[in-house]
């Protein structure tokens, strides 16, 4: 008989998340049975105390698989029977792949970015990047860049204490790397020597419009990528691209992310393009 799936989200304030359609739709494609649920911690009157009734459920009631968010990113490890060693170093999983009764903490947030790097900025100088943002999606994606072999990596954040605590935790991973931190005021230096620049940021989101560095220091020559997709093209990309930069659009990262994600919980190699049509149409 044909070979179905059973899929989730577990985290805080989900309810709108795209995620479910793009899994289901691409198990579509892929001519299985594929449901994935959304299982919001505020929906369901859970703290974050509830997650490990929440992942017991899942596991008596036979998920193959957990994609797991804000708050919980953390929290869920103590509860898991093995992770990647990704997931391990990062400190943070965003996928439980749940087989044979063992929970596999992974993090494809990563590895989503990675993909979205290699695919879209082939060929790009990354010697010097510069990242704006050292939350959670920033350690995610700067440990991607670093992996791909940027040499030189400065993190700036608003909170200067969240920054220098990303480039330390970076510098550990990486001790063949040069990794810096800094404050706003750090920006206009560090962007102007810069081949490469990230924003780890909310702005550009609707709730938080505009841009986290001034559009005077773009140039043609600095490629830049957005982890925001809501919009796909941010006010960002939009001024880079005018004055004829390379970018790089946070759909691929919030497609790649699910990409690995489907691949570990069924096995099957997912379609990239057609995963990333089906976000462009969501
Ligand atoms: P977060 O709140 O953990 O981190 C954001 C960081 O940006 C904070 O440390 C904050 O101090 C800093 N910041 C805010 N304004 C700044 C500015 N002007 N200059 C420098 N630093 C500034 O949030 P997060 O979970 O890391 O998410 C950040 C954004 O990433 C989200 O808004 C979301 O759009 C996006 N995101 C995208 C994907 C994807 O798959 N594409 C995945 C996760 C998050």
């Amino acid at each position: 008989s044909r070979p179905s799936y059973l899929c989730g989200l577990i985290g805080s304030g989900i309810s709108k998340s795209l995620t479910p359609p793009l899994h289901e739709s691409e198990g579509q494609a892929q001519g299985v049975g594929y449901v994935y649920r959304i299982l919001d911690l505020d929906t369901l009157a859970l703290g974050e105390d509830g997650l490990p009734r929440l992942l017991a459920s899942a596991k008596l009631l036979g998920f193959d698989g957990l994609n797991i968010t804000h708050p919980c990113k953390q929290a869920v490890i103590p509860l898991l029977d093995d992770l990647s060693d990704d997931a391990r170093t990062l400190g943070a999983v965003n996928t439980v792949h749940i087989a044979n009764g063992r929970l596999i903490g992974h993090n494809t947030d990563w590895s989503g970015f990675a993909r979205n790097m290699d695919e879209g900025l082939g060929g790009a100088p990354t010697d010097r990047v510069v990242q704006l943002g050292a939350g959670g999606a920033g350690a995610a994606v700067a440990y991607a860049a670093l992996t791909r072999g940027v040499l030189h990596f400065t993190i700036i954040d608003a909170d200067a204490t969240r920054a220098q605590l990303l480039r330390d935790s970076l510098a550990a991973m990486f001790p063949d790397r040069v990794v810096v931190s800094g404050d706003l005021s750090a920006v206009p230096a560090a962007v102007g020597q810069a081949q490469g620049l990230i924003n780890a940021t909310p702005l550009g989101m609707a709730q938080h419009p505009g841009m986290a560095l001034d559009a005077e220091l773009l140039r043609p020559d600095l490629w830049v990528a957005d982890v925001v997709y809501r919009p796909a093209e941010t006010e960002l990309l939009r001024r880079a691209r005018d004055i004829g930069a390379r970018t790089l659009s946070g759909i691929g990262m919030a497609v790649g992310q699910a990409v690995d994600s489907f691949r570990i919980f069924t096995g099957l190699e997912p379609d990239v393009l057609r995963m990333q049509e089906h976000m462009r149409r969501l």
